[in-house]
């Protein structure tokens, strides 16, 4: 396990270093001290220009907030509907406390966790402006120096417990973690995983040790790097939670997400008992992270974005030789077969739009017909010299991590654009409003598979066979390494099972 410290920042952080450094007069200057027992905060904003509105994303931010003043001359600002009524003319600084203990209270992540960690979102206790054109909010925390801090939020290169946040999506909110816990970096291709795994107060005795579960995410992240030859976001935030009980019953990794404000955080919920081969088994982390590949997509076109995770999570499960090609295969038509039977009188665009209750195989599923497509055509159009890999790959090289949320169409003629030959766009004008469901059937025959009983199975002569057989290929190298994890964690199963007996 390589946990190398950088002290050079991934190139595109260069790049955007050095432009944001033009503009560096205009940002604000946040200062946020915690004390030893975690039980308040206080933050000093110092604008970088006269400001007159700052809200807390959170409507409940106002419920642990206290004493807000105006730097200068200390006279108090009061509160009026989560907004804080600032003076006339605006203000250049203020200072609040913030009731941090009430806050982590009130999150659901802190029920399972040891109280010598805390997880509590800045849309609880992060009161900021809007942010227009280039302007940043500089965020340094001084924390005792036995306590922790981890954020989605880039960090300021030799600066420790500084970050930088600027314009961003808000899908929801992120976690900011304080405390005594576990932090590590984990080297992958073309990025640094910021990792971090909470305590629960009862370390010892699990499967799945801490090295265990680094050794997990590295592999699992480099699985994901078969793409496109790097893992979509140079520097994430990745938090490491354990299970609470209602979560626990399913799986290695019963739950995950990716949030989005001022950087990119992926939540992974995980049951630590569950052994190695059940966490390299389970797609949940690779779904998440290949969610990165996009950037954040409006809930209005969610379809799209969960779509190709799907698509992906299988493919890449079946590069990292997880899943052998045919029950990669396999999983996809199923898939998208629950996706053909869910709502079939709806659109993909009006099944996302009445929400996940009813339609959830259609919203996860149309999306990944449309990749599974796109990827084909590029490849058949290009004899192999263009596929959806090499798309996404650009899409990062121009545009990822962006700081805007996307809609279907927008993203769909980039796409077009990076490809350049338009195979997107005609896939959504086709499909994004019409009832029903992408015929996938008839690419699968193509693709030398027939379906025989409840399963499929390969045939010779597939048209397209040499297509499907270039999506699935193995990386020797990283299935073999998944190959030597899953025995290790076998092996000290058994060695930890006979000691106890
Ligand atoms: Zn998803």
């Amino acid at each position: 396990m390589q946990t190398i410290r950088r002290t050079l920042a991934h190139g595109t952080l260069v790049g955007l270093g050095a432009l944001n450094l033009a503009q560096a007069d205009e940002a604000h200057q946040y200062r946020v001290s915690i004390d030893e027992a975690m039980q308040r905060m206080v933050v000093e904003a110092r604008f970088g220009s006269s400001v007159d509105t700052v809200t807390a994303r959170s409507r409940d931010a106002g419920e642990f907030l206290a004493d807000v003043r105006d730097c200068d001359d200390a006279s108090p600002i009061r509160l009026r509907n989560q907004r804080m009524m600032l003076p006339a003319g605006g203000i250049r600084c203020m200072n609040y406390t913030v009731d941090l203990a009430g806050a982590a209270r009130s999150g659901a992540h802190n029920r399972s966790l040891a109280a010598e960690n805390i997880v509590v979102s800045p849309a609880l206790w992060l009161w900021r402006p809007a942010l227009e054109g280039h302007t940043e909010i500089h965020v340094h925390f001084d924390v005792p120096a036995d306590l922790q801090v981890s954020v989605p939020w880039r960090r300021v290169e030799r600066a420790p417990n500084s970050y930088r946040l600027g314009r961003s999506p808000e899908s929801s909110d992120a976690p900011a973690v304080f405390g005594k816990f576990d932090y590590s970096e984990i080297e992958v291709p073309g990025a640094t995983l910021r990792v971090s795994v909470l305590r629960t107060g009862n370390e010892a005795g699990h499967a799945m040790d801490l090295a265990s579960i680094k050794a997990w995410l590295q592999s699992t992240a480099t699985g994901v790097s078969l793409a496109y030859g790097r893992f979509p976001n140079p520097s994430p935030q990745i938090v490491v939670i354990p299970a609470d009980d209602k979560r626990q019953s399913t799986g290695a990794v019963p739950f995950g997400r990716v949030v989005r404000d001022g950087g990119e955080a992926i939540e992974l919920f995980v049951n630590r008992d569950q052994p190695m081969q059940a966490f390299l088994g389970d797609w949940t982390a690779t779904h998440e992270f290949s969610h990165l590949m996009l950037p954040y997509v409006t809930p209005a076109h969610r379809w799209v974005s969960e779509g190709f995770a799907q698509y992906y999570q299988n493919v890449l499960l079946a590069r990292s030789g997880t899943y052998e090609p045919v029950d990669a295969w396999q999983k996809l038509y199923e898939g998208l077969e629950r996706g053909r039977q869910s709502r079939p009188e709806l659109s993909p665009n009006d099944a996302t739009a009445r929400g996940m209750r009813n339609g959830r195989m259609k919203i996860y599923w149309s999306g990944a017909a449309i990749a599974l497509m796109a990827d084909v055509t590029l490849r058949e159009r290009s004899g192999g010299t263009m596929t959806l890999d090499d798309v996404m790959g650009r899409l990062q090289d121009c545009c990822l991590p962006s700081e805007r949320t996307w809609t279907g169409p927008e993203l769909f003629e980039t796409l077009d654009m990076l490809a350049g030959t338009p195979v997107f766009m005609p896939l959504y004008k086709r499909y994004a409003d019409t009832a029903g469901f992408p015929d996938t059937r008839p690419l699968f025959d193509r693709l030398g598979l027939v379906v025989s009983g409840n399963g499929l199975k390969v045939r010779r002569g597939g048209e397209l066979q040499h297509i499907r057989t270039a999506i699935t290929k193995a990386d020797g190298a990283v299935g073999d390494r998944r190959e030597r994890l899953a025995r290790r964690g076998q092996v000290s199963r058994n060695a930890a099972g006979s000691a106890g007996s």
